[in-house]
């Protein structure tokens, strides 16, 4: 850190629906935020084809172009974007909050963390390749498109019965696909599936291959049973792979309060973190919704308590910051 270093009102971490939105508000409340966005910004929306479930866009529209929009709304108002991955956080309990890319500091007397989830993978030939074209992590956003047609859903906690109860309204026939006989999901969860007409279950069977058809869309899954080893072709137009989420809240393990799976602990009806001035949205707290719409809901939320934050708290002597909003230079020390 030099003596000149400027130190933000606000760093906003993670470029998806809830740092965006963090940033639209920000900026509209004169914070002039920085917003490290990350190399692959847009978060998972970015791997994502038709969203017809966000408000406001009756004829749909394409996850990247959405997130195209969402960036552009916060950059009209002054948001400072950094298209780059973080590399590190030293956060701080009321202090002076640090952002580092490489060697580059970046100072802040609050951050905001988006930096959302990831789902996760299995890994196999075919799935990140099919990704739009048949396969999918998302049965709430994705289900209407099956239409009729017959899908798998692989996985067996209540994400994958979650999935497979909203996607057999759509699908004619939907098959659980599960390694294990017994399944991680909660009874009532495994209950509900059971009950529908056009659910079935398949166990214990792992996806070794996704496999496009002429028309280069998904058209059988390869699926092995895990105790005899034998194979066989599945087919099926759509694949809900619902094997869990990873939060991606490396940057910060050790640092903020998670639970035992690393998603940060926020305040009940609220994005406050057990750290003074550290706030946390979207994904990486939310390990149930997991929606646009709710992630921006939060990003705006963490706007708010970031903003009432540095309303209410006075600045430490160590961030020099003055009422009116405007982060000020730290001055050199006379006759140093
Ligand atoms: P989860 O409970 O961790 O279940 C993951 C499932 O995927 C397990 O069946 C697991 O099998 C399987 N799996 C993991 N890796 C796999 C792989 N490589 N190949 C094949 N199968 C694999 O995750 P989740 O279902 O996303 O739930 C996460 C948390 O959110 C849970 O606490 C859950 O209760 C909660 N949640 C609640 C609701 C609700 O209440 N409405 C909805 C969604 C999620 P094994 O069992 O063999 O490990």
């Amino acid at each position: 850190m030099n003596e000149q270093q400027k130190v933000e009102n606000v760093i906003i971490v993670g470029g998806g629906p809830a740092g965006y939105t963090a940033a639209l508000y920000t900026a509209r409340a004169n914070l002039e935020p920085l917003a490290f966005e990350g190399f692959q910004w847009g978060g998972q929306l970015q791997n994502t084809t038709d969203v017809e479930n966000y408000p406001g866009y009756p004829d749909g529209i394409m996850g990247p172009e959405m997130m195209s929009q969402f960036r552009a709304q916060a950059e009209r108002f002054g948001t400072r974007f950094v298209t780059d991955d973080v590399d590190r956080v030293e956060l701080s309990d009321g202090g002076m909050q640090k952002v580092y890319l490489g060697d580059e500091v970046h100072l802040a007397r609050t951050v905001i963390l988006a930096m959302g989830a990831e789902p996760r993978r299995l890994g196999v030939p075919g799935e990140l390749e099919l990704s739009g074209c048949g396969v999918s992590t998302c049965g709430v956003c994705d289900g209407a498109f099956f239409k009729g047609k017959e899908v798998i859903v692989i996985g067996g906690g209540d994400s994958a019965m979650e999935d497979a109860i909203f996607v057999s309204k759509f699908a004619s026939r939907l098959t659980i696909v599960n390694r294990r006989d017994e399944f991680r999901a909660s009874k009532i969860m495994e209950a509900r599936a059971r009950e529908q007409d056009n659910i079935s279950f398949k166990t214990p069977f792992v996806a070794e291959e996704f496999v496009a058809g002429d028309d280069g869309n998904l058209d059988h899954v390869r699926l092995k049973n895990t105790e005899t080893g034998e194979t066989e072709d599945f087919n099926a137009e759509g694949a809900f792979v619902a094997i869990g989420h990873i939060p991606k809240s490396e940057i910060v393990a050790g640092q903020v309060e998670t639970d035992e799976e690393g998603y940060i602990l926020a305040q009940a009806g609220s994005t406050r973190t057990n750290l003074g001035g550290v706030f946390a949205v979207g994904d990486v707290v939310d390990r149930t919704y997991r929606q646009a719409v709710t992630a921006a809901g939060t990003g705006c939320m963490g706007a708010l308590d970031a903003e009432w934050y540095l309303r209410d708290t006075p600045p430490s002597p160590e961030a020099h910051w003055q009422r009116g909003g405007e982060p000020t230079e730290i001055a050199p020390t006379p006759g140093a």
